[in-house]
């Protein structure tokens, strides 16, 4: 009888327990995402990643990070990829081949997550610390066969449906061959348009495009400051007044201009303050309960390696000398982060584009 009792005891914990597992993984997975943020760290591979480790002060943001991938990032008719091919796979679920911007393998414009977001009345967002027109915010709202195509890109950008970007760039409006002004272009079609700072208290409703350099905007050794941060904090505040959710992409462009330099310095600066605009997005994501936060990077640049510094011909395990193997991109896996709404699609290795096709899944879960 004694021995009856207990077994009953047993199986009723594990039906409990079974039951409670069930319920906590349902909790994580229920329904959509109605925000996501999608932070890509140009050049960023895992020994950038792990600079932050080494080389900042405090725990980075990315140890906040549940849900961790990896993906491929091989584009068509090549091994290694560019900026352009790698964000298109991203923006559009098509591989295409190096410097497509938002076109497929054949040059045939594809709808990217920010279009297919914004027919949905979500509002979008983008930021770089590059051009705006540069290759990875562009594969977001241009569709040209060329990334060095930037006066194209900026025409794309006057008809895309952005209600916040954060950037530079502006040469590409307004010092055109065409010589038409696509900054007052902008201004006719209701955007506010700011080519010296970030505004405060933005209305929603109310398109806004803050181009701050003529191209790209100063390395954080040059003199950036904290723009990628306050960029970030203020397109939250400003996206988050949509009830429909919203879509934004924030690039640390720079990461890769400090690998293809070898420059370790300069990667290193880099990546300590994209780590902080991961962190902003953290705090967002968990105080709201319904955004998806990824941050995974296009391809690794460099060929980056925390070696062991070497003392008069000896290996010093003590000190890390970081060294480069190339002044181009790697074909090395790449790491995915998610956090909140969805992030356990994120698990596992897959190609780059399918983070595409996850990132819709996680705004029409179920
Ligand atoms: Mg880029
Ligand atoms: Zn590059």
């Amino acid at each position: 009888m004694a021995n009856k009792l207990y077994l009953l005891i047993i199986l009723f914990s594990a039906f409990f327990l079974s039951a409670c597992n069930k319920s906590l993984k349902k909790l994580e997975s229920q329904g959509p995402a109605k925000n996501i943020i999608l932070l890509i760290g140009d050049g960023m591979g895992l020994a950038q990643v792990s600079c932050a480790y080494y080389f900042g002060d405090e725990t980075p943001n990315f140890s906040r990070f549940k849900y961790i991938g990896l993906h491929q990032n091989q584009p068509v008719g090549n091994k290694i990829t560019d900026s352009a091919s790698g964000a298109t796979a991203f923006a559009t679920g098509y591989k295409s081949y190096n410097a497509a911007i938002g076109v497929d393998q054949d040059t045939i414009a594809r709808e990217t997550i920010l279009e297919w977001a914004a027919e949905r009345q979500k509002s979008t967002g983008l930021i770089a610390t590059s051009s705006i027109t540069h290759a990875t915010p562009a594969s977001f709202y241009a569709h040209v066969k060329d990334r060095n195509l930037h006066e194209e890109i900026a025409s794309d950008f006057v008809k895309a449906s952005i209600d916040f970007a954060a950037g530079g760039g502006y040469q590409f409006f307004n010092q055109r061959k065409d010589g038409k002004n696509l900054l007052t272009e902008l201004e006719n079609k209701g955007v506010e348009v700011d080519t010296n700072s970030i505004g405060s208290d933005l209305k929603f409703g109310n398109p806004y495009a803050y181009f701050l350099a003529p191209d790209s905007l100063h390395s954080i050794r040059g003199g950036r400051g904290d723009f990628l941060e306050r960029a970030t904090s203020t397109a939250l505040d400003y996206l988050s007044k949509d009830n429909d959710g919203f879509f934004l992409m924030i690039e640390g462009s720079q990461i890769d201009w400090g690998g293809h330099r070898n420059d370790a310095k300069y990667v290193i600066d880099e990546v300590l303050d994209f780590d902080k605009a991961v962190g902003l997005a953290l705090d967002f994501a968990q105080k709201d309960g319904n955004t998806l936060v990824i941050v995974t990077a296009d391809h690794e640049t460099g060929g980056m390696s925390l070696s062991a510094a070497k003392v008069f011909g000896q290996r010093e395990y003590g000190a890390i000398n970081p060294t480069f193997s190339t002044g181009g991109h790697s074909a090395s896996l790449i790491p995915v982060f998610a956090y909140g709404k969805g992030a356990e699609q994120f698990l596992g290795i897959y190609q780059n584009n399918d983070l595409f096709f996850k990132m819709k899944k996680c705004f029409e879960l179920k």
